[in-house]
């Protein structure tokens, strides 16, 4: 793959030893302190923060990532075991409302250096040419300020650098991947059988899990764990893949330091830098420009927050954008039981998909759409489906200790961005003493009719395929937006670049910026945006416009 390495080496950063973690790139990490006023200070390492951070870093600047959680060392904090991940997640204190609550915790965001990426199942399609203009083709949800042409180099390189692995992708802007794809375990065999016999088109991939050596990152051995964090460090993450070769550009990453709200000085309206708690002491890191990229709640949350004299509703929040537009995507589950054994849980969980339901067809009473791919709950998930379904008692037990026998698909539908589903500060505070989010969730029609038309189809490919039962539960995945990118302040809360309107030297480089969702997983798209935000970054340096 040439340039890769050009252009991040962590693959070859990591040791090659047998153990997982460069303790010394760590130990060697540079440091800078709070009172030094460093080029850019980043909120948050997780999809976006941590390519912004490794971007500009190579770009020469002084820069730094605060996180909230801890450093994770894959050797002695994670377990292939799914009660003992929990910690994986952000756990802290959130309030749900509106008329379809979203559940918060083990289906949402991450908490420590690698984001949300530390426990995500590994799947990173593109985003369709399509989601960059769904109001102007099906006159629902909104165009964004950037065309999917302007960000297709950035998910070359991403595919390249994590790398992602799949077959020929036909839907969307067709297009290859640099790691042929991987075999695939009982449940992609169901889902391709069942799609064959339907005529519906699916493939294997993508995936950003190593197939074969990359690097001194060892392949996948096919254990299931990687909802868990990835002992073996084959699926991609930040914290392999971005991060290394940060720190060997001269970043800092500092974990464990909670941002409570970003310094805004009074009389220019500029960020002067981000007030944060580490170690039970209340310090200010100075920097010339802050990005924040903590994930679609709390970085709302932290612009609510930061409410100051120049801006006494939060910060960037003078039309009232910030908070709004926050989507879910609407994520069926369906399973079904097979006389053979399936054996779901011996391969990763991200194994085969389909986007040919993706766009709006005008055959179906709903706009926009749907993929579906297979999914594979390990046995605590498993029972929480069951669960769902409302079997207790003899028939839970019966469930579970049938689970060999059953084969798993989830879709994932393109709710729509509306303006109410929005975060707003609670009154409940959390440990730190700041007001948690929020989150007010409602489905509009086109969603519910979406969801039944992806269960539809689920059922009949695992019907096609030869199961004797199907069961669906309704779950949501996948937050994006909350602090969106639009063409202006009025519809917006940050440009094209990820610049706030409001604030000149304030940057959004997370999941929050996306207008739209499609019916792709988002954090590819992510991290597309962040690579090319720094890019832009590191141009207006030279030119002398960035700040
Ligand atoms: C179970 C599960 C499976 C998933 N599977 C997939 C998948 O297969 N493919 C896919 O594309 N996506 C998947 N996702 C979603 C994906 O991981 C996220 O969309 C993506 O990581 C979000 O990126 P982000 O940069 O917005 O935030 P994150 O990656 O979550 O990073 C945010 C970081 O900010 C830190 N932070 C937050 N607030 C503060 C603060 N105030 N101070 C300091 N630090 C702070 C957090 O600790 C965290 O590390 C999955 C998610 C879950 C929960
Ligand atoms: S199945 Fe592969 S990618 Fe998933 S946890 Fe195991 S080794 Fe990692």
């Amino acid at each position: 793959m040439p340039g890769v390495r050009d252009r991040n080496e962590s693959a070859w950063l990591l040791p090659n030893d047998g153990s997982r973690t460069n303790h010394r790139l760590r130990a060697d990490m540079r440091r800078f302190a709070d009172t030094d006023e460093i080029d850019l200070v980043i909120v948050g390492c997780g999809a976006g923060g941590s390519v912004l951070l490794q971007r500009l870093a190579r770009a020469g600047w002084r820069v730094a990532a605060l996180d909230a959680g801890p450093f994770w060392d894959p050797d002695t904090d994670w377990v292939s075991d799914e009660a003992g991940s929990q910690q994986l997640y952000w756990t802290d204190p959130r309030v749900i409302s509106g008329a379809d609550p979203v559940p918060m915790g083990s289906n949402n965001s991450g908490r420590g250096v690698g984001g949300s990426m530390v426990h995500y199942a590994g799947y990173t399609p593109r985003f369709h040419p399509s989601d960059f203009t769904t109001q102007k083709l099906d006159g629902v949800g909104a165009d964004w300020p950037l065309s999917y042409p302007e960000l297709r180099p950035y998910y070359e390189q991403l595919e390249q650098e994590l790398p992602v692995a799949g077959e020929r992708w036909p839907w969307g802007d067709p297009h290859a991947y640099p790691y042929r794809p991987h075999p695939v375990g009982g449940n992609g065999e169901i889902f391709l059988r069942g799609a064959r016999a339907l005529g519906i088109e699916a493939r294997v991939g993508p995936v950003a899990i190593t197939n074969g050596r990359f690097g001194n990152r060892p392949h996948c051995i096919y254990r299931g764990f990687c909802l868990q964090g990835c002992k073996v460090n084959a699926k991609a993450s930040p914290l392999v893949t971005h991060i290394p070769d940060a720190l060997a550009h001269g970043a800092e990453v500092r974990a464990d330091a909670m941002v409570t709200r970003i310094a805004i000085d009074p009389e220019s309206g500029r960020a002067l830098g981000v007030h944060y708690v580490r170690d039970g002491r209340e310090r200010f890191q100075r920097a010339a420009m802050v990005a924040v990229a903590g994930y679609s709640i709390e970085t709302p949350r932290l612009l609510l927050n930061s409410a100051c004299a120049r801006f006494p509703d939060g910060v960037g929040n003078d039309f009232d954008q910030v908070g709004r537009y926050l989507m879910v995507q609407g994520a069926p589950q369906t399973a079904g039981r097979f006389d053979s054994e399936v054996r779901m849980y011996k391969a990763p969980p991200p194994e085969v998909s389909t986007e040919q339901f993706y766009e709006t067809d005008h055959s179906r009473d709903f706009q926009r759409g749907f993929s579906i791919q297979t999914v594979s709950p390990l046995p605590i998930t498993w029972a929480e489906h069951v669960a769902a379904q409302g079997h207790w008692g003899g028939a839970l037990r019966q469930y579970m200790s049938d689970y060999v026998h059953w084969a798993c698909l989830g879709a994932l539908c393109e709710f729509l961005p509306q303006p109410g589903n929005r975060v707003t500060l609670a009154d409940e505070k959390d440990r730190y003493g700041l007001p948690v989010a929020d989150f007010s969730y409602t489905q509009c029609g086109n969603d519910q009719a979406q969801a039944k038309a992806a269960q539809s189809v689920m059922e009949d490919i695992l019907r096609a395929a030869g199961a004797e039962e199907v069961i669906t539960i309704q779950r949501y995945a996948h937050l994006v937006g909350g602090a969106r990118m639009a063409a202006d302040e009025r519809s917006g809360v940050v440009d094209q670049s990820c610049r706030s309107f409001a604030v000149p030297n304030l940057y959004i480089t997370d999941g929050s910026v996306l207008p739209t969702q499609g019916a792709a997983n988002p954090a590819l798209t992510i991290m597309a945006v962040a690579a090319r935000a720094a890019d832009q970054l590191a141009a207006g340096a030279r030119s002398g416009s960035a700040s």
